[in-house]
């Protein structure tokens, strides 16, 4: 069976996020476009995440709870988990290696948390968009620990990425895929970096505004019934011939 996914994307916590980009809006937004499978993935935390999934499961969309990590080389790695508990877990981790600089709502912008109806009930106060403490490393083993799975986010981009910021994706690391960003040319990347072809690819929106969530292209395709996070998380742990990553355009 084939669902249809987007894996990354910021709501109104991150502060480049949107405010339109509430729980009900994107899991409006994911309906619309036919997506099956969606993921949250704010800047260092997953405050909305379970907003979003309540949100979810009203409308039959599985939400995936994850977090954006900066590593200490300012590298991010895209971190998703088999339920909110898994999530909180790694939040706990990272705000203790986060700095104490205060945001500044008027310059990098405000940072909601919503309830399932989309109420703001607080804001976070520590500027979100900023690098942890954690290196690449302890972030992998930190959400492997957890239950999650670690991905290294947008690695064709030329700012935030492991190419552009480590030279390469550490042969150390436990990669077992990789996250190409939407605007990417898939074959001229793996010209230039052979090496990384073997792995599956997750192509994903990283939307920071409703209308940039992904149309129904990306697709993960599988023998296994994918019901929750939970299912979803296993998979993408497990053997890569468990499983193809692959999109319609
Ligand atoms: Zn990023
Ligand atoms: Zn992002």
């Amino acid at each position: 069976m084939k669902y249809y996914y987007d894996l990354h994307m910021h709501s109104a916590l991150s502060p480049c996020g949107d405010n339109d980009m509430t729980p009900n809006n994107m899991i409006n937004m994911a309906v619309l476009k036919g997506l099956d499978i969606i993921a949250v993935s704010d800047h260092n935390s997953c405050r909305n995440a379970a907003a979003v999934m309540e949100a979810g499961q009203k409308a039959g969309i599985i939400v995936v709870p994850g977090i954006e990590v900066e590593s200490a080389e300012e590298v991010h790695i895209l971190t998703l988990f088999p339920d909110i508990g898994s999530a909180e877990k790694m939040e706990k981790r990272i705000a203790e290696k986060m700095p104490p600089v205060r945001n500044r709502e008027e310059i990098f912008g405000e940072q909601l948390i919503l309830d399932s109806d989309d109420n703001e009930t607080g804001r976070i106060e520590t500027l979100l968009i900023s690098a942890s403490a954690l290196s690449s490393e302890e972030i992998f083993e930190e959400a492997y620990d957890a239950g999650g799975i670690a991905v290294p986010a947008h690695v064709d981009r030329d700012s935030y990425s492991m190419i552009s910021n480590l030279g390469a994706v550490p042969e150390d690391l436990d990669v077992r895929l990789i996250e190409l960003s939407s605007e990417c040319d898939r074959n001229l990347f793996f010209d230039n970096y052979p090496g990384l072809a073997e792995y599956p690819v997750l192509r994903n929106s990283d939307a920071h505004y409703l209308w940039d969530i992904s149309e129904r292209i990306n697709y993960i395709s599988t023998e296994r019934q994918i019901t929750d996070a939970g299912s979803l998380i296993r998979l993408l742990r497990g053997p890569a011939a468990d499983y193809t990553l692959g999109s319609d355009a």
